[in-house]
């Protein structure tokens, strides 16, 4: 995948079948109607709905240009005696084209570690999926000046083991943990810093075209009033929004401040 500017939006747990339907449907025709970025192209926007609604939205979006359908999570399984799991190969074959893997919540409050993220990653990437790799740091960590070790670490225990050919077909999401659903977004000095460093480590781990085609987004308090400002740095390519992506209007001022 070539670096693309990128919208997606995590419903997270929230919107009840009807509710969610309703919400893709005025994404999508909004879309439809000819939504562009500042610089004048069709953004490329992705859904994140809950598991209820993955295969309904999938169908919504598939007829727009420029609007697909993720997962919010995979099984670290093909298949197999594990109740409540969803695995990628049947995210995929619901018709979701995008899965985000290692959100801090699933790190934090469903105990998913580097070595289960790596091999959701992999999963997801052998049923065809693109997925959207979340890293970042808590505010301790931050507080410590340790931001960029525990970012490199992430990457090297989940996602540098991947052949470059693998890399091409993930998308990076920076989300400090301090900022999801804080309402304290990071500075986009602060984003681009670690977006830049991100670029780098790929670069020094791959080489320096891999780096140039990789998305990176920004996650973590962004809003229709500091959306532009964060996706004007050049390396921040576009967000993965939380709360602001569960109101249409909402999210598609984000959308067209890319
Ligand atoms: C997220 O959940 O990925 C996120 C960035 O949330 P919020 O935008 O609400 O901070």
């Amino acid at each position: 995948m070539t670096r693309t500017k990128i919208v997606a939006g995590n419903w997270k747990l929230h919107k009840l079948y009807h509710e969610g339907i309703d919400l893709a449907e005025e994404i999508c025709s909004s879309m439809a109607a000819g939504i562009r970025t500042r610089s004048g192209e069709i953004p490329k926007v992705v859904l994140a709905p809950p598991y209820h609604l993955l295969n309904a939205v999938a169908g919504i979006t598939a007829g727009v240009t420029g609007v697909y359908t993720a997962a919010q999570n995979a099984a670290a399984e093909i298949s197999g005696a594990f109740t409540g799991e969803v695995s990628a190969q049947m995210i995929a074959s619901a018709g979701a084209g995008y899965v985000i893997i290692g959100h801090s919540e699933r790190r934090t409050l469903f105990g998913e570690d580097d070595a289960v993220l790596s091999r959701k990653l992999v999963l997801s990437l052998e049923a065809g999926l693109i997925p959207i790799y979340c890293i970042g740091e808590v505010l301790a960590q931050r507080l410590a000046n340790a931001h960029f070790e525990v970012v490199l670490q992430q990457l090297k225990s989940g996602v540098f083991h991947l052949e470059e050919e693998a890399v091409a077909r993930i998308v990076i999401a920076y989300e400090p943990v301090w900022a999801i659903g804080t309402g304290h977004t990071a500075t986009p000095d602060q984003a681009e810093e670690m977006h830049a460093f991100i670029r780098r480590c790929f670069a020094e781990r791959y080489h320096q075209a891999v780096a140039d085609n990789l998305t990176i987004l920004y996650g973590g308090s962004c809003k229709p009033d500091n959306a532009a400002e964060l996706f004007s740095q050049p390396d921040v390519d576009g967000g993965l929004i939380g709360g602001a992506s569960l109101k249409a209007a909402d999210f598609l001022a984000i959308v067209k401040s890319v």
